[in-house]
């Protein structure tokens, strides 16, 4: 690398191996399946105590000296020594990896919602399958969430086979699409509004110093109250949920180390490979097709710009006299165009979203946008927004419109950037960190 008149030579460390549960267990030499005496392979834990075990500090992690100690006898579920020790500084026993999309997703949250919505319709019959799946489809989802399909009976009885994205959707609005139908007493929505906070700590982008322990709390607090109302029924996948924290603290943001983007490129890949009409060489086709993809991307000057900013006119012109009073600037002109909505950093924002300034020195601010206006130029997208009161409502776990403030102020795009944009559902304000 060239800095200057430097020439710099820069070495890089093999860290860690990312993916999904199985893929992990076969390549970093551990048996595949998962209903064997010890299932993990970042500790010792035994099949039968998965159930009694809600955080690290009882349990047994794999270190280099068991590690080595179960190659020889390959005990504790190693079938070999792990092939990436020879010729790296990586060892399988510091590898620390877990996997979100399948542990919580595609796992805990399929087994759980389905034990609990069971609960609920047949055990307390709070509601029927059909008034659920009527509330499924009717739901205001926003454009960029993938809508759930309505569930079988057998989802119930078993679990809730939904994809990655379709789960991520009916966890965000778990509550807001069964929490009316639940009396406030109800023991078990305990649970539910445990497990919501749980996966929004776990999915939460940024993390500071406090953070792996509050997520140790939480963890340890869900999986004890859902051995108390579901006893023995955790998996494996529940299980993982006990090394979150510490990989937390040491890797960062979970998230980041999900398997989704992988199984995104696999299934670009797998698309090319079924569409390709030559079959000689699959991959090298795969290889040229997804390489053209990527050139075209860098060609593509939109491609890097982060602010992706578009919208749609409505063909209204409004005078900024009749608008109510706010801190336009004065370069703003005399009249403006209403816009229809406003999409910007990929996401659609429309009339009646819910700005929130996190930034307020004592509790976040709540604003209402009220409209979307263009200046004449086109340079420039403001947005008149009005001030709103909330209170906090505890059976939802969400923040509740109360009522309108005769304020109003006009944020221009460039200002959106530093506040948090959701919307709101039957006056609930739909604040999720996934
Ligand atoms: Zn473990």
């Amino acid at each position: 690398m060239q800095q200057g008149s430097y020439q710099i030579k820069l070495y890089f460390k093999f860290l860690n191996f990312l993916g999904d549960n199985l893929g992990l267990h076969e390549i970093l030499g551990f048996s595949p399946s998962f209903r064997v005496k010890h299932p993990c392979g970042i500790c010792w834990i035994s099949f039968d105590d998965i159930n009694n075990v809600y955080c690290e500090d009882g349990v047994t992690l794999r270190n280099a000296e068991n590690y080595y100690a179960d190659v020889r006898e390959l005990a504790h579920n190693v079938t070999e020594e792990c092939v990436f020790h020879k010729g790296t500084l990586y060892r399988v026993y510091k590898n620390l990896c877990v996997d979100v999309m399948h542990d919580i997703f595609e796992g805990v949250a399929q087994y759980d919602l389905a034990k609990i919505l069971h609960y609920y319709i047949y055990t307390k019959k709070h509601f029927t399958l059909k008034q659920l799946n009527d509330r499924i489809l009717a739901f205001p989802y926003e454009e960029h969430e993938n809508a759930p399909p309505t569930l079988s009976e057998t989802n119930i009885k078993k679990k809730i086979t939904l994809s990655c994205r379709e789960m991520m959707t009916f966890v965000r609005n778990f509550t807001f699409l069964i929490g009316d139908l639940i009396p406030e007493d109800d023991d078990c929505w305990e649970l539910v509004l445990h497990f919501k906070t749980m996966v929004d700590a776990i999915m939460d982008k940024v993390s500071d110093e406090n953070h792996p322990n509050y997520l140790k709390i939480l963890i340890q607090e869900y999986l004890s109250l859902l051995n108390e109302f579901f006893p023995k029924s955790m998996k494996p996948k529940h299980h993982h949920l006990i090394h979150y924290p510490r990989v937390l603290k040491r890797m960062g943001p979970l998230w980041n180390l999900s398997s989704i983007r992988y199984e995104g490129k696999h299934r670009e890949s797998k698309q090319i490979s079924r569409n390709a009409i030559c079959k000689i060489n699959v991959c090298h086709t795969i290889a040229i097709k997804t390489q053209l993809k990527l050139n075209y991307r860098f060609l593509n000057t939109d491609s890097c710009d982060f602010k992706i900013l578009d919208y749609k006119h409505s063909g209204n012109k409004i005078k900024v006299a009749d608008l109510p009073r706010a801190n336009f600037p004065e370069s703003v002109g005399a009249e403006l165009e209403q816009l229809q909505w406003l999409l910007l950093f990929n996401k659609k924002i429309n009339v009646g979203d819910i700005i929130i300034d996190y930034d307020s020195p004592v509790d976040p601010l709540f604003y209402e946008i009220k409209f979307l206006l263009l200046t004449h130029s086109e340079s420039t997208v403001y947005v008149l927004v009005q001030m709103i009161e909330c209170t906090y409502d505890l059976h939802f776990r969400a923040f509740m419109f109360c009522n309108y403030v005769n304020k109003y102020v006009c944020f221009s795009d460039d200002d959106l950037q530093s506040f948090s944009i959701v919307s709101k559902y039957e006056g609930k304000i739909r604040i999720s960190n996934f």
